[in-house]
């Protein structure tokens, strides 16, 4: 095993060990069963990992949203739930902690990420407009769609080759939002939508830089730009490891000055913020808070709950506080960064420079003799389940669906098995467990069969599709 010093901590601490900035309290065991009980588990799983019955799996690498594991902190605060119908103490002590950490003005809870993209969809899209992001998130595109807008792609192109090198791959292409405000009408703009860091890139940044001048754009058009934060805490670290004049200022400055170039943002707080269920939107306009605050109780529940329980409403606020400090967002990517830099002593093709929350395995290039629609990302899941019981997820044409003006796939020009670290869960042991794995799946590749999707459910199909062996 290589030393367990990843590249970019190292400039900081030089050969130096990292370690996590927590210790361990309790423990959950984990369950192994054998190979031929894995394959029934997968063939009844139609070969889809969101299918698998979570004591089937040994390593769970499905996603890193609401796996995390809470602090002591956290859960003491659940005993100080207020489970008050209205004004629980524990939605102003999240409203503070969003207008502190954030800087917003206006906050709304949602029961989770998509609730807010609900939400925030209906308000702002009229039928017809356009909505320009840096690369589609599959839950984010959709309720844009169903709102009646035409998502479309202006992230910079180096972030569609998995082997580019770009610091900021997350970078919004100004020229490509130029044309589009030419074609369309900056008033056919519903807002840009700008994720950090980009979930479907590989967990890749937007720099400062970049944000600051697509403000400076949307001044000169009137448009507004919503921010996807469900990662920003994360963005702002490889804004303060790779960016010029940000390497003293802490993660805290980094992430208010990004938000603070932006409109609204919505979150997803079973990620960066360390809680198992919750969400938020939060927005500096008071009109249109009015606007989310009236909708929030048709489709959530009261504006000072969200769906949420006061307990999980304390839990979220403490875990953003936590969420923000140096120490944690440091160890949490040095341990990705780790896991990517087995792969990549070992030459396995994953998508570089490693992101933020997950590594994502290049299927293309693991199976260049499987044609896309022969499913190589769901195959190379599959089999990694096969081989181990690790879990992970299909980031290729399952996820991307089908165009609903002409009812083909997106045929997405990345092909990637994602395998995504949960926050404070499992040990450096565990990351030389999962590459050993991938590497004996690797090895195994030119053998290796592709699926047929046999079920397509109408939605998000990733989830529920089933699969066969060809
Ligand atoms: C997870 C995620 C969402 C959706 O949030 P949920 O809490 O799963 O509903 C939206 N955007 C990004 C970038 C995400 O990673």
């Amino acid at each position: 095993m290589p030393n367990s010093t990843p590249k970019t901590m190292g400039q900081q601490f030089g050969r130096r060990s990292w370690a996590e900035p927590w210790k361990i309290k309790m423990v959950e065991p984990l369950n192994v069963i054998s190979r031929e009980e894995r394959e029934k588990a997968l063939i009844e799983a139609g070969f889809n990992t969101f299918l698998l019955r979570s004591e089937d799996v040994y390593i769970d690498l499905l996603t890193d949203s609401g796996t995390g594991a809470m602090s002591d902190r956290q859960w003491a605060g659940m005993m100080m739930g207020d489970e008050a119908y209205a004004g629980s103490r524990n939605f102003y002590h999240l409203e503070s902690a969003v207008q502190n950490i954030y800087g917003y003005k206006h906050i709304v809870p949602t029961h989770q990420g998509r609730g807010a993209e609900h939400l925030i969809s209906q308000a702002v899209i009229k039928k017809g407009q356009i909505v320009p992001g840096n690369m589609y998130f599959t839950t984010t595109r959709l309720h844009q769609e169903l709102a009646g807008g035409t998502f479309y792609d202006v992230i910079i192109d180096e972030a569609h080759d998995p082997a580019n090198m770009h610091p900021f791959k997350g970078n919004i292409d100004l020229d490509k939002v130029q044309a589009l405000i030419d074609k369309h009408g900056a008033g056919n703009i519903a807002y840009i939508s700008v994720a950090g860091t980009v979930n479907m890139a590989g967990g890749q940044p937007v720099s400062m830089a970049n944000i600051k001048a697509l403000r400076a754009l949307c001044d000169k058009h009137g448009i507004k730009i919503y921010l996807d934060a469900t990662r920003m805490m994360e963005n702002a670290y490889f804004i303060q490891d790779r960016e010029e004049g940000y390497a003293n200022k802490s993660i805290a400055e980094i992430l208010k000055e990004f938000c603070s170039y932006t409109d609204a943002a919505w979150m997803s707080a079973k990620k960066d913020n360390l809680v198992n269920i919750g969400g938020w939107l939060a927005v500096n306009d008071w009109t249109l808070f009015e606007e989310l605050r009236n909708l929030v109780v048709v489709y959530e529940g009261l504006h000072t709950y969200g769906g949420l329980a006061g307990r999980d409403l304390e839990a979220l606020a403490i875990g953003i506080e936590e969420s923000v400090k140096d120490e944690h967002i440091r160890s949490r990517i040095g341990q990705v960064l780790y896991l990517g830099e087995l792969l990549t002593n070992w030459n396995i093709p994953i998508v570089q420079p490693v992101g933020g929350h997950a590594i994502f395995l290049d299927a293309k290039a693991f199976y260049p003799h499987l044609k896309q629609i022969e499913f190589p990302a769901q195959t190379l899941a599959a089999e990694l389940y096969l081989d181990s019981g690790i879990r992970s997820m299909e980031r290729g044409i399952a996820s991307a669906g089908r165009d609903p003006k002409t009812g083909d796939h997106y045929y997405p020009k990345l092909e990637l098995t994602r395998l995504t670290i949960p926050r404070r869960v499992y040990t450096q042991a565990h990351m030389d467990v999962v590459a050993e794995s991938v590497k004996a799946v690797y090895d195994a590749r030119e053998s290796t069969r592709g699926l047929k999707m046999v079920y397509e459910p109408k939605y998000l199909r990733f989830f529920q599709a089933r699969f066969e062996r060809l």
